[in-house]
């Protein structure tokens, strides 16, 4: 007889995006640019100097140093993994597990809930308003029926784009019972941040933790790097949970030296900005329904026709976009990622025709 797997993860399909050989990829939020040349070249040089026959630091001392001093905590705030996903799993298998509960509000970003059911935490699922908003009555009913071990927002919130105003944080953290974990892998796009409760956080709240991504406006989503900021016992916590050099020496180089480029990225920012500008704009001249993101990408519904229908328009057009219309609460949408001036042409030209 061969072993079966856990009965719960048969439940599970994996989380994928649609692997089509296009010229046009907008699908996965990746930055359209790359990092700079001066970063590879100096990273090209420190890893000529590694030792590599020896384990890297364990403690991944200087790249948590230099996040620190990035974000002006303590080096004992900051926990690093192998991309932020790795990082909620690490949080979910310190605080959450068979018995405990955590709470998500959708349409949200699908691994929350994902990698909480494959560490076997229960998920309490809250509904945001029609135009994707929380709503605070809907957080506290949920909150105060389920009492989460951890409540998980995301800001800007993946796929639907917007960030939640710091007021909405403040509320959440005076609602929540356990930590409050704010995924900001666009954080940089959006002009608030959860890092600044950490200053001046009140006993009474949840704690905070903050969870952020080299993978999108560091432009290095093939390094597979993230990382939290928040308490010194998470970070314990998570530590405890982490296997033994689990980040390797060439990501924690990798990581460290793109702390020197951080002006390049806040110009790739701005322009993908101003990119997501007139992107905007031009839905607005065209029969779908869209909403304000404060991300690098954007959701829309088609008025008149149905999103598989626009999505192999545009596979057949070479453009690659999210079909979210599966999605809890996300009926007809796709989501479209800001890339370059050229990309983002490409695909208002196809969406034209795909929608005539
Ligand atoms: C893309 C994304 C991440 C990034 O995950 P990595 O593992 O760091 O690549 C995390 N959270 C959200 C909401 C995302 O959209």
């Amino acid at each position: 007889m061969r072993p079966a797997v856990r009965p719960d993860l048969r439940r599970l399909s994996g989380y994928h995006s649609a692997l089509v050989d296009v010229e046009v990829r907008l699908n996965t939020n990746e930055s359209p640019f790359g990092p700079p040349e001066a970063w590879r070249t100096e990273l090209t040089a420190a890893v000529a100097r590694l030792d590599l026959n020896r384990y890297p630091d364990r403690h991944v001392s200087a790249l948590r140093h230099e996040l620190a001093q990035h974000h002006g905590v303590a080096v004992e705030q900051v926990y690093c993994a192998n991309g932020s996903n790795e990082v909620l799993q690490s949080l979910l298998l310190a605080y959450g597990g068979p018995g405990r509960t955590v709470a998500v509000f959708e349409p949200t970003y699908q691994l929350h809930a994902h990698i909480a059911r494959i560490t076997g935490t229960d998920v309490a699922v809250g509904q945001r308003t029609d135009d994707h908003a929380l709503d605070l009555a809907e957080v506290a009913r949920v909150l105060a029926d389920s009492k989460p071990v951890m409540t998980f927002l995301c800001s800007p919130n993946n796929p639907t784009g917007r960030a939640e105003p710091a007021e909405v944080v403040d509320a959440v953290a005076a609602l929540a019972p356990g930590l409050l974990v704010v995924d900001e892998a666009y954080g940089q796009f959006a002009r608030t941040t959860a890092l600044e409760r950490l200053k001046h956080e009140r006993p009474e709240d949840a704690v905070t933790v903050v969870v952020r991504t080299f993978s999108k406006t560091w432009s290095m989503a093939g390094v597979r790097l993230g990382y939290l900021v928040g308490p010194p016992e998470v970070v314990e916590a998570c530590q405890a949970v982490t296997l033994p050099y689990h980040l390797d020496a060439v990501k924690q180089e990798a990581g460290r030296l793109a702390l020197r480029y951080t002006a390049e990225m806040e110009a790739r920012v701005a322009l993908l900005v101003e990119e997501r500008g007139r992107v905007a704009a031009r839905f607005g001249s065209l029969p779908v329904d869209t909403w304000p993101s404060d991300a690098n990408f954007i959701l829309f519904r088609p008025r008149n026709q149905t999103a598989s229908a626009v999505w192999n328009g545009l596979v057949e057009r070479s453009v690659l976009v999210r079909d979210c219309s599966t999605w809890p609460g996300l009926s007809g949408c796709l989501r479209v990622t800001v890339g370059t001036p050229e990309e983002n042409d490409r695909f208002l030209e196809a969406l034209e025709a795909c929608l005539q």
